[in-house]
């Protein structure tokens, strides 16, 4: 009891539930609805289970959003962190170095697509896709060519700073911030799962790709994510990055890969840019870098766009642009200690892939299941209101919530996108672990089958 106590910092569960809902606002939360929903009030993790204030436990089926990669308290990452923490807990990486952020460069370089020597670090995904695009601009500028604009993907999703929302602007999400947004422009995401055929979609969408940068000579950079993950989880067919990788090679523009959710095996292998076997001239990374333990995320640059920065002082080609805890060594101490294990869980990511993939196959026979993609440890399974065309559920009728609900309720957490219900569990999750969430999975999606009859009937 006394731990307990001291695990909810002397408060109770109650205590605690009326102070989030008084003082903490939520991220991507409709505040008024989140009031009602008892949402868990998390007090500490253990391997893939997460464990709230009431003492309940839940498989982390997002894996805290996106991001961790072995479990919680992992004592290989809790050594490097604490061993770390005996040193220093931070110092800045402007005009000097440290330890840590030195290593794990050089341990980035070696790891990532061949040819990005150059680390710089930032603190969260959306800021390593900033820290791109301002480079690739101002790559063009320090060479005295203004090309301003960078050509996106429909539906992308690349974070929410306004840079990040400026290269992938949602007209509901976005719509205060329209008139502060530059208009970047976009063409189609070559998406398979609707597309009659996935050649077509592919050629289609390098096709418009390769008209903008024929007819535009303002491009800076091509952007993408090998997977749109907050689209829904739409792989891009084989050959996409490859062919990008070719077309701005034509055209010389930069080519920005946003691995800020696929990196660090989450689609089974260390990058998503290996199997296509292409180095972008700009990676962006963060999430699963440190484990999903603390805020670290980096931009990797070519020795050409590095190099485009250096001059004399008065030439002004500095890249002005950093950070408060850029480079923290206790982050970059974790992500050392993450991947040194990742090294070991890579070889068996192909065997839990198929696991994962066979243990969702029976959803595809749910009268509301539209779709289930999956590119590795990214899975998402669509509801719509009617197969046969294809039909969606309206937004407010928040179908997904139907079964994420029902199936934090058999104790475990996932959550929907729209009308995808997306389940990510950690690599590290056992075969048997990963058995135990899908079946909780698969009851949930029966449990909501009512609920979901009810919408489409009323
Ligand atoms: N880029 C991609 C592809 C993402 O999926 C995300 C987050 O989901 C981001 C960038 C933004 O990362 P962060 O939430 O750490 O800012």
């Amino acid at each position: 009891m006394v731990e307990r106590k001291a695990d909810l910092g002397g408060r109770t569960p109650e205590d605690l539930a009326r102070l989030d809902a008084a003082h903490v606002w939520h991220p991507f939360t409709p505040m008024r609805q989140y009031a009602g929903t008892r949402a868990p009030v998390i007090v500490r993790g253990e391997g893939v289970r997460i464990q709230d204030a009431e003492g309940r436990w839940y498989f982390d089926g997002t894996s805290a959003i996106w991001l961790n990669v072995h479990g919680h308290r992992v004592p290989e990452i809790d050594a490097a962190i604490n061993d770390q923490l005996g040193r220093i807990a931070h110092s800045t990486l402007l005009g000097q170095a440290n330890v840590p952020s030195i290593l794990l460069a050089e341990r980035l370089v070696e790891l990532a697509p061949s040819g990005l020597d150059r680390v710089f670090y930032t603190d969260n995904g959306a800021g390593a896709v900033e820290a791109a695009i301002k480079m690739a601009v101002q790559f063009w500028a320090n060479q005295g060519i203004d090309r301003r604009f960078v050509l996106g993907f429909t539906d992308n999703y690349h974070g929410d700073t306004l840079g990040a929302v400026g290269v992938a602007t949602d007209d509901l999400f976005h719509a205060p911030f329209l008139g502060l947004l530059p208009g970047h422009p976009r063409v189609p995401y070559p998406k398979r799962f609707r597309a009659a055929d996935s050649d077509s979609a592919l050629q289609n969408s390098l096709d418009a790709a390769d008209r903008t940068l024929r007819e535009r000579d303002d491009i800076a950079a091509v952007i993408v994510e090998p997977v749109q993950g907050a689209a829904g989880i739409i792989p891009s067919p084989p050959g996409f990055l490859k062919g990008l990788r070719a077309l701005c090679d034509e055209h010389d523009v930069l080519l920005i890969v946003d691995e800020v959710a696929t990196g660090f095996g989450r689609t089974g292998t260390m990058f998503a840019c290996d199997p296509e076997g292409i180095a972008p001239d700009l990676l962006c990374i963060g999430k699963g870098l440190t484990g999903g333990y603390l805020p670290v995320a980096a931009t990797l640059a070519t020795d050409r766009v590095f190099d485009a920065f250096l001059g004399e002082i008065d030439e002004a080609r500095t890249f002005f642009h950093g950070h408060s805890y850029t480079g923290n060594p206790l982050g970059c101490a974790a992500a050392l200690a993450n991947l040194g294990l990742l090294e070991s869980l890579l070889p068996q990511l192909p065997g839990k892939v198929e696991l994962l993939a066979a243990e969702l196959e029976p959803l595809t026979e749910h009268p509301f299941v539209g779709d289930i993609r999956q590119a590795g440890f990214m899975t998402g399974i669509e509801l719509v209101r009617d197969r046969a065309t294809g039909e969606g559920f309206a937004y407010r009728e928040r179908a997904a919530w139907l079964v994420t609900d029902a199936a934090r309720e058999r104790g475990l957490l996932v959550r929907p996108i729209g009308n995808v219900v997306i389940f990510m569990p950690p690599l590290g999750s056992t075969p048997d672990e990963l058995t135990e969430m899908t079946t909780i999975l698969r009851e949930a999606f029966a449990a909501a089958t009512p609920a979901l009859e009810e919408l489409v009937s009323g």
